[in-house]
């Protein structure tokens, strides 16, 4: 969860605020003022709350880059190249501050705090009436603001800090972006939270990789496959159909063996196709490519459509758009989704001969939002395409971002989002080989009602007997099914295991591996529960790993040392794309089910330890992000002492977890 404008108190607090106002600009003048509206909420709830002042920072375009490309083009063109002209007319923000001033009317008095750039600001900030809202200069006329060197980025960041008591930001369309305005800043200034279009674009991006209303399906379109093997390889893990379309296609289509005339390939990418093809039928997930195509001789707005009524398209033809029998499978696929996340046109919409499949696209999106499936439309082309047909208001949510959308569905975390979360606690039950079925669905059901309205995330944990009636009386509830181990293979010859793929099946979101029973009964090493993370991980499951020390490892000193090698040796492989998924729970093996718990100091000391471990691997703001539960004989009595320590983000119960009397009130602690 991210914290937002609406959780601290605003009034007379001055507010520094990042927002995306990088809009198209002709001679001085707004193109499009998509992103300027789509900040406005922030602004007017800021100012409602009573701020002193609100102090606006944004780029607008690159000005050294852009003047050195529009350069070279007019040098090009034989045309004379006027630099201070180029730069106001595209690059100053003066233009965006009247152009602001007409959007908040009587609500506020806008004033530009100069050309001079975004240094030495305080003064002029302090002395404004309260209630004002300043711009500042387009941020990238300083080089600091880009820099990759922590220095730079800090010297800049420090100066910005200076203009606010709070960090604001709502720049979801630079959120991807480690600048010093939109994440160094955030050392520097005591609070920072995010606006509200931050807030939307998070809670409509993010489920989609973390836990999507299933079944997902996702249109993947445009023209490289290169730049989209990350998204695929996330959204394969939780999507139940992948439509691939555009350009890229034809890369997956020759990789099949399909001919594809004169259509765009990427010859180089054919060997990543059929590694991503293998990994969905693996997944149990549909790939959709182009059954029928509309080619042409050449890419031309004016050249002549083909219909091509098979996959295979003649040598002397390109692909230009979907054919009929496609459209028609298209909406098959998209009837029986609950949640469509769209990145990318499915053929040259841009030229209206070949926009029919990309139009058809938009308008299923928009029926399927009618009819309450959750469509997001993931950046860049996708939303030209739905601007274009006018569809945009009918789907759920249209991203402002196109790298951050795509960043996002990657799963990755952005430097621009990571600080504005609030700490999220997450409590699990780990039910062993305890209870028949009957008697796990009594406790589920006590459970939902006990936990429904719970602030925490839940999971419980039965055996594999009891998962599937279990995760039918945890059905629409905040409670999550775990499983408490998985098989180290996919499938095959392993009597007694119980695969990735049955648990998929049976609708468990997360599995609990490395449970230090699981080490010394069944003799588990780091190597196998490597194996098993991977596997779990790539089928996009949760992963609770659980790490920790026996009793005389502990009195011989090695605590840390052990905990060090368990994690990392299980983690080995497992990239940043996937932290959103993994939670650590630090189980001392003394600890658990003796009914001697580890003092909040103690597990505070080596949970610290084990982020610090995490941050070596992974870097500082993805090591804080990751939750480290602690479980060791965790009760009613102990769990606020234990949870209110620092790098203790919840608990993995035992014991305590077989009671609805005992569990709940651990889950509901604080
Ligand atoms: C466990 O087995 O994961 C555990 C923490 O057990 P208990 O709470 O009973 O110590």
């Amino acid at each position: 969860m991210i914290k937002t404008v609406k959780s601290i108190d605003l009034k007379g607090k001055r507010i520094i605020m990042r927002v995306d106002f990088n809009v198209p600009m002709k001679d001085g003048v707004v193109q499009d003022d998509t992103r300027i509206a789509a900040a406005i909420p922030t602004i007017k709830y800021i100012l409602a709350q009573g701020a002193q002042t609100v102090t606006l920072m944004s780029h607008l375009g690159d000005p050294a880059k852009d003047a050195e490309k529009a350069r070279a083009k007019a040098e090009k063109d034989g045309k004379t190249f006027d630099l201070n002209n180029y730069i106001r007319g595209k690059h100053r923000m003066e233009p965006v501050v009247a152009y602001l001033q007409k959007k908040l009317g009587k609500i506020a008095p806008v004033v530009f705090a100069g050309e001079d750039g975004c240094y030495n600001k305080k003064a002029f900030i302090d002395s404004q009436k309260p209630g004002t809202v300043i711009m500042l200069e387009n941020t990238r006329f300083h080089k600091e603001e880009t820099s990759k060197d922590a220095k730079d980025l800090d010297k800049l960041a420090k100066a910005l800090a200076e203009y606010g008591d709070i960090f604001v930001n709502d720049a979801f369309g630079s959120a991807h972006r480690d600048h010093a305005s939109t994440a160094s800043i955030a050392k520097f200034v005591p609070v920072s939270v995010a606006g509200f279009l931050m807030e939307k674009e998070v809670n409509y991006l993010e489920p989609i990789v973390t836990n999507p209303a299933k079944p997902l399906v996702a249109i993947i379109g445009g023209a490289k496959v290169s730049s989209k093997i990350a998204v695929l390889e996330s959204l394969l893990k939780n999507a139940s159909a992948l439509v691939i379309g555009g350009g890229m296609a034809y890369t997956f289509l020759k990789a099949q063996g399909k001919k594809i005339g004169k259509s765009l390939v990427e010859d180089d990418q054919i060997d990543t196709a059929k590694k991503i093809l293998e990994a969905a039928e693996k997944a149990g997930a549909e790939i959709v490519l182009p059954l029928d195509h509309i080619g042409a001789e050449k890419f031309d707005a004016a050249a002549k459509p083909v219909a091509v009524a098979s996959a295979n398209i003649p040598d002397k033809l390109m692909g230009m758009d979907v054919g009929p029998k496609t459209l028609a499978k298209y909406a098959q696929v998209l009837a029986k989704a609950k949640t469509i996340v769209w990145n990318g046109p499915v053929g040259v919409f841009e030229f209206d001969a070949f926009s029919k499949g990309t139009e058809e696209i938009a308008k299923l999106v928009a029926a399927a939002t009618a009819k309450g499936v959750i469509t997001v439309v993931g950046g860049g082309d996708s939303v030209a395409a739905v601007n274009k047909f006018k569809l945009a208001s009918k789907m759920s949510h249209v991203s402002t971002g196109g790298g951050a959308s795509l960043e996002l569905l990657e799963g990755r975390l952005l430097p621009g989002i990571e600080f504005t979360r609030g700490r999220e606690y997450f409590i699990a039950g780990n039910w062993k080989m305890h209870m028949t079925g009957g008697e796990a669905v009594a406790l589920a059901k006590a459970l939902v009602k006990s936990l429904k309205n719970g602030t925490h995330k839940y999971l419980v944990a039965p055996s594999f007997t009891a998962l599937q009636p279990v995760g039918e009386a945890l059905a629409g509830s905040n409670i999550l099914l775990g499983a408490q181990n998985c098989a180290a293979e996919e499938q095959g010859a392993h009597t007694g295991e119980v695969s990735v793929l049955q648990l998929k099946d049976l609708g468990v979101s997360a599995i609990i591996l490395g449970h230090s029973e699981r080490r010394q009964i069944y003799k588990e090493n780091d190597a196998r529960i490597n194996q098993k993370v991977k596997l779990a991980l790539k089928h996009g499951f949760e992963v609770i790993l659980c790490v920790g020390e026996t009793l005389e490892e502990r009195e011989k000193g090695k605590a840390e040392a052990v905990c060090k090698t368990q994690t990392e040796k299980a983690l080995a492989g497992v990239t940043a794309g996937d932290l959103s998924k993994l939670t650590i729970a630090y189980e001392p093996v003394w600890a658990i089910g003796t009914g001697k718990t580890a003092t909040p100091d103690d597990a505070q000391a080596v949970h610290k330890f084990i982020r610090s471990v995490l941050e070596k691997l992974y870097g500082s703001p993805a090591a804080k992000r990751i939750v480290i539960q602690y479980g060791g004989s965790v009760k009613p009595e102990n769990a606020a002492q234990l949870m209110a320590m620092e790098d203790i983000d919840g608990a993995l119960v035992g014991g305590a977890s077989l009671k609805a009397e005992s569990f709940a009130p651990i889950a509901k602690f604080g």
